[in-house]
């Protein structure tokens, strides 16, 4: 993730409401009471931004941090963060000596891999804190339960190594009353029950599906993203609070009169049915706005929505705004609030037939990130 010291004026935006995300964690935070949270901080932060979210979360009193990988963790680390930081998901070989300098703690869930760490602990005068992960029907990644009591003895006995938890990740935990949900959540039960009697183990399983529709599923620690990022499935009345804090907004660049018939962008894919008035957004595809939303999109002005007008370019689309009034300059807004209506997240997702998740992670760099908290004393 290239960061820049260098910030010029743009005529587009991303605008992160800390001040909503740490009320968010609040909420989840007495709604959980002692279970702790991990806050899934990867892929940029699910496009919120790495290092502004964890020091947003560090305030709040989150208790760890789950990445995807060792370069999200050493960033977080760089940038000073001390928070507890979990890989979720396979290390591989050559991350190891990094990962036990930044202090990371590791996910294992093989033999072989714990050899290695072990190995390399030896090798460095280290100790390893690892997370033994059981594969209860996600055939992601983890170990089998049949095995899963080996690598625990192997990892008992390896001087070297700390294990400081067992978790699993669920297939289906978005879905309400999923049979396939609770045959993971019994299958997770049953072992730690049956082995893991050390208090200080954590023992975590719920994505923010399972933290919303599974409360079985909330063991000691839960790892929900997207439901801390206000995106909540949740029907529980404590979770109702819990708000979204990510808008897109520009400024318009252009405005011209299209006469009637005229088609309008890449493709002529849209036509003007009569002569009418059309204003250009400098956003595209190549900021992470998706392409799919082509004649399809809308965006807010002056507290309307209008329509998008022919294919989203890679850094402008047009906006057909009939015979209203639109100035170059105006805000315009392509996700979030604007007077009394909004674009949500979740309905362009729709839109683009695919998940919040993915058009999140979309945005990038190019979109300046401005955020919002209170002032810190
Ligand atoms: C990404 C991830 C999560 C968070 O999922 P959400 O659906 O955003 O809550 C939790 N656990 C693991 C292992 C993950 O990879």
């Amino acid at each position: 993730m290239p960061t820049t010291s260098l910030v010029f004026p743009h005529p587009a935006w991303i605008e992160i409401d800390l001040r909503q995300f740490k009320k968010n964690i609040k909420i989840l935070q007495q709604f959980l009471g002692a279970t702790k949270i991990c806050f899934p901080i990867k892929a940029n932060s699910y496009g919120h931004g790495l290092v502004p979210m964890a020091r947003a979360a560090a305030e709040a009193g989150i208790d760890y941090l789950g990445v995807s990988c060792l370069q999200e963790a050493a960033l977080l680390r760089e940038a000073g963060i001390k928070t507890p930081i979990f890989v979720m998901g396979a290390i591989h070989e050559a991350q190891i000596p990094a990962l036990l300098n930044y202090d990371i703690e590791i996910s294992i869930s093989s033999r072989y891999k714990a050899q290695l760490l072990a190995k390399k602990c030896e090798e460095l005068n280290k100790t390893a804190k690892v997370h033994i992960e059981i594969d209860t029907g996600m055939q992601r990644t983890g170990v089998r339960p049949e095995t899963a009591v080996e690598l625990l003895h192997c990892l008992q006995a390896m001087p070297q190594i700390q294990i400081v938890g067992v978790y699993t990740h669920l297939a289906t935990g978005d879905m309400p009353e999923s049979p396939i949900a609770y045959e993971q959540i019994t299958q997770f039960k049953k072992f730690i029950e049956t082995h893991i009697d050390d208090q200080a183990v954590i023992c975590h399983v719920a994505n923010s599906g399972g933290v919303c529709h599974f409360p079985e599923a909330c063991f000691d620690m839960v790892r929900p993203g997207l439901l801390l990022l206000g995106y909540s499935p949740s029907k529980i009345a404590a979770l109702q609070e819990i708000k979204p804090f990510f808008s897109v907004k520009a400024k318009i660049a252009y405005f011209k009169v299209v006469a009637q018939g005229q088609g309008i962008g890449y493709g002529h894919t849209y036509h003007a049915k009569t002569a009418t008035r059309v204003v250009t957004v400098p956003v595209g595809y190549g900021d992470g706005y998706r392409r799919a939303l082509s004649n399809i999109g809308q965006v807010l002005i002056g507290g309307n929505l209008y329509p998008i007008a022919g294919t989203v370019c890679m850094d402008q689309f047009m906006v057909d705004i009939g015979n209203d009034a639109a100035y170059v300059g105006d805000e315009v807004v392509l996700i979030g609030q604007q007077g009394d209506r909004s674009i949500s997240l979740l309905s362009m997702a729709e839109l683009c037939q695919t998940i919040p998740y993915e058009i999140l992670c979309g945005f990038n760099d190019r979109l300046p990130r401005l955020y919002f908290d209170d002032e810190q004393a």
